[in-house]
């Protein structure tokens, strides 16, 4: 065997196993491996899981701090929105790929294997994102698997004041130049512009093109931004169960609990995934949508851009926020916190045929320096190992690879 990975806890078997390792596949998952690998990594007893999966990224305007400046404005969203539209004017393509790359090297160190990643395409950036985000998918296919959506940040149709653009003609040529699956802007309380008539453009465009559908939503605590219901009713009707994942949607907090019950049976009933990001802090129903059976997801969101100031692509940290601002932290509820960010990440992002510590899936994995779920989210463990396709890329937080993809 190329790699054997001694005595390590895995959580879905509940158990400690060596794991085999023949090329970029895991041949033999068992109590103990009697063969010798060309390569032995001791995980001293602790968690080993097929990596982290972040479904909700923006690395196409990460990295951007030292474009700022210090003693900016940041205290309202329009001036976050202005700031980050001026940023955008001087993008380039080797920019986009450049910074995703380094972006990407980050999360990879920490233990992400596989990103669902916003990539904007709009009047003001027109396609230099969707192409610099191309280059850099390709250039770290040994590093992470990288699923893109196009993402109208700037708003879907023009409308009087200029503070929504019309994105939508971008949006679907980001589509045919090689962009995953289809993003939404949906937001009763910000844009003008009818959320109804996005939503049915979105599920057209995703038809047309058999993508599937990752939209912000109602991303707003005014019980006004609330399309979700119309978005559960489309997603039955357009027969797209399974394919639709809404992020944020903190407004169904702020609906009547009568009305959130009824909404979240009916997400349920759609198959629609639900993304929270903790670093928003102003989050949905999260404990009742899990109890509910809905899937839900964790992301890490931004990183370092005029939005969110810090964000550094550590899904173990961003779970570790998200016990703390829904106060579920005992063994059991950071047990369904990790899924989150593993599992169902992995259902949400239609991976979970391929994601698995099982004989005959891809040797990708990361190895915590802790012994269980809790106390890795609890000691945030730095000692992480990550291996993609049967190599070894990081260790303890330092990636072993070059990326420059040059
Ligand atoms: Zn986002």
């Amino acid at each position: 065997m190329d790699l054997v990975v001694r005595n390590g806890f895995v959580p879905e078997l509940r158990k400690k196993v060596d794991i085999g390792i023949l090329g970029s596949g895991i041949v033999r998952v068992s109590p103990k491996i009697r063969e010798s690998g060309r390569v032995e990594i001791d995980a001293g007893g602790g968690l080993v899981f097929p990596g982290f999966v972040d479904p909700h990224v923006h690395m196409d305007k990460c990295l951007l701090l030292g474009r700022m400046g210090r003693g900016q404005d940041f205290s309202t969203l329009e001036k976050k929105i202005a700031t980050m539209r001026e940023l955008k004017r001087s993008f380039t393509v080797d920019d986009v790929r450049g910074r995703m790359i380094q972006a990407a090297g980050i999360a990879a160190s920490r233990g992400t294997l596989v990103t669902r990643t916003h990539v904007e395409a709009d009047p003001i950036v027109e396609f230099k994102c969707v192409e610099g985000t191309l280059r850099a998918q390709q250039a770290c296919r040994d590093l992470i698997e990288m699923q893109t959506i196009a993402f109208p940040q700037e708003g879907w149709i023009k409308n009087r004041d200029g503070s929504e653009l019309e994105s939508r003609t971008y949006i679907q040529e980001a589509l045919i130049r090689g962009i995953d699956v289809v993003g939404g802007n949906v937001n009763r309380s910000v844009w003008e512009s009818d959320p109804e008539q996005q939503v049915d453009e979105i599920f057209a465009l995703a038809k047309q093109r058999n993508a599937d559908i990752d939209m912000h939503l109602d991303n707003s605590d005014n019980p006004v931004a609330f399309t979700l219901p119309y978005v559960c009713r489309k997603t039955i009707e357009n027969g797209y169960q399974g394919r639709v994942t809404v992020a944020h949607i903190p407004s169904l907090s702020a609906v009547p609990d009568r009305v959130a019950r009824r909404t979240i049976d009916q997400v349920k009933e759609a198959g629609i995934n639900v993304c929270v990001l903790p670093s928003r802090i102003r989050l949905t129903r999260v404990r009742e949508l899990m109890d509910a059976g809905v899937n839900v997801t964790c992301g890490t969101d931004n990183m370092q851009d005029a939005f969110v100031g810090v964000g550094n692509g550590d899904l173990l940290e961003a779970m570790l926020l998200l016990a703390q601002v829904t106060g579920m932290g005992f063994d059991d509820e950071l047990e369904r916190i990790f899924d989150m960010g593993t599992t169902h990440a992995a259902r949400a992002l239609r991976i979970e045929k391929d994601y698995g510590i099982e004989e005959g899936k891809k040797a990708d994995m990361a190895i915590l320096g802790a012994s269980s779920v809790p106390e890795a989210i609890r000691s945030q463990s730095w000692k992480r190992t990550v291996i993609k396709q049967g190599k070894v890329i990081a260790e303890n937080g330092r990636l072993g690879v070059n990326i420059s993809g040059d």
